[in-house]
């Protein structure tokens, strides 16, 4: 191939003959030199919305090299998502301790003797000055948390909380709660008070459930989930991992999150937070390459839910958070405390914003009756699955 070119020297056209060329493009994008086969996390990585995953489908992801998880987790969520765009919420306990479930993992049952004390629910002007202080430094879901089996036999606090909601749902944040158990009236009369998000996690496998609870039963925890959705307020649920489960529990959580007839528009991924006299205070903590597994393969799984990097962030380091928000998380809790934990220190936060190039999310109102979290089962997704099985 030949080209004429201007000669630096003599200002005279020369010619100049070129034996190949390779166009930038190509190079961005050339065939892997190597020839092994693409990994789960890949294969999967499709971005097409589904609720017939199976276990085995999704612990191949969960089992793919974690460099793959990343790669991969991060192609869905930029698809989904802008990457750099990372929700900041507050959650507050509004009634704290004094529970009588007997979550293991939670310092806030009665069942254990733990540093928390039970205190009532707070009043009106607490709850108000904290939300107006959250929005001030950034947050755009307010989230209340109290520590109840259910809202049985409790009217006249109900009724203050949907005072709480509409009042901060004015301030123009979204708002979720955490109350416990909800039948169906109970979860219309959060929507009509303006509720966002109501938050019922899973917390793990239905198979490892019983050894962490056993004051109520999984199926009742769908229940309330399935209340939840039947009145239009978007869901957040999701788990917590170092409680002592195995890979397959994990799994198991996600493949029931991820089958859902509506995917969650909310998925917390929690890392426990080891609490003295709580029976799992002994835990060993989980390091960071599994909280990235959980991410990705929850990114990929659930590719338009907000992946929620949550209890347990305090112990992972500015890079290792990096990790998680490349693998697919993009909201994470701030403010001193994760209801009665300690959580990142608010300035470090704002730190890591500006040293990774974050930018804040603004609320989105439209959850819970948008139709971006419905699945629908498309052509391409049927081929890619005869494919691979
Ligand atoms: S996690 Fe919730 S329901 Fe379980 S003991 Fe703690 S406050 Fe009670």
């Amino acid at each position: 191939m030949a080209f004429r070119l201007l000669s630096p020297k003599n200002n005279k056209l020369v010619s100049v003959k070129l034996l190949s060329i390779t166009p930038v493009r190509e190079l961005a994008t050339a065939t892997p030199t190597y020839t092994r086969p693409l990994s789960a996390a890949g294969l999967f990585a499709s971005g097409h919305m589904r609720n017939d995953w199976t276990k085995k489908e999704i612990k191949s992801i969960y089992d793919s090299p974690i460099m793959d998880l990343l790669y991969f987790g991060a192609k869905v969520h930029r698809e989904n998502f802008d990457p750099l765009a990372v929700q900041q919420c507050t959650l507050l306990s509004i009634k704290t301790g004094g529970c009588s479930e007997d979550c293991s993992y939670c310092p806030q049952s009665s069942k254990y003797k733990t540093p928390v004390k039970a205190s009532k629910l707070l009043d009106n002007d607490e709850v108000l000055v904290a939300a107006r202080k959250a929005k001030e430094a950034g947050s755009t879901r307010f989230c209340m948390g109290a520590a109840w089996r259910d809202l049985n036999g409790r009217k006249s606090n109900f009724n203050k909380i949907l005072g709480y909601v509409k009042e901060i749902r004015s301030m123009d944040m979204e708002v979720c709660c955490t109350l416990g158990m909800l039948d169906e009236s109970q979860a219309k009369a959060l929507k009509e008070a303006g509720l966002t998000a109501y938050n019922h996690n899973l917390d793990t496998s239905r198979e490892y459930y019983p050894k962490i609870i056993t004051t109520r039963t999984y199926d009742e925890r769908l229940e309330t989930i399935s209340n939840v959705r039947e009145a239009g307020i978007s869901v957040c649920s999701g788990g917590i991992i170092g409680l002592g489960e195995t890979p397959e529990d994990r799994v198991g959580m996600l493949h029931t999150l991820a089958t859902m007839p509506q995917h969650p528009e909310s998925v917390p991924i929690n890392a426990l937070v080891q609490v003295e006299g709580t029976p799992l205070e002994k835990q060993e903590p989980v390091s960071i390459w599994e909280m990235v597994r959980m991410i990705s393969t929850a990114r990929i799984v659930m590719p338009k839910s907000m992946v929620r990097l949550s209890a347990g962030r305090i112990r992972f380091s500015q890079p290792e958070q990096a990790l998680c928000f490349f693998a697919g998380a993009n909201s994470i809790f701030t403010g001193d405390k994760l209801l009665t934990t300690d959580n990142n220190d608010f300035n470090a936060d704002q730190e890591m914003f500006k040293t990774l190039g974050l930018i804040p999310k603004p609320p989105n109102f439209d959850q819970g009756t948008s139709p971006s979290n419905k699945i629908k089962i498309d052509e391409v997704q049927e081929k890619q699955i005869q494919n691979i099985l």
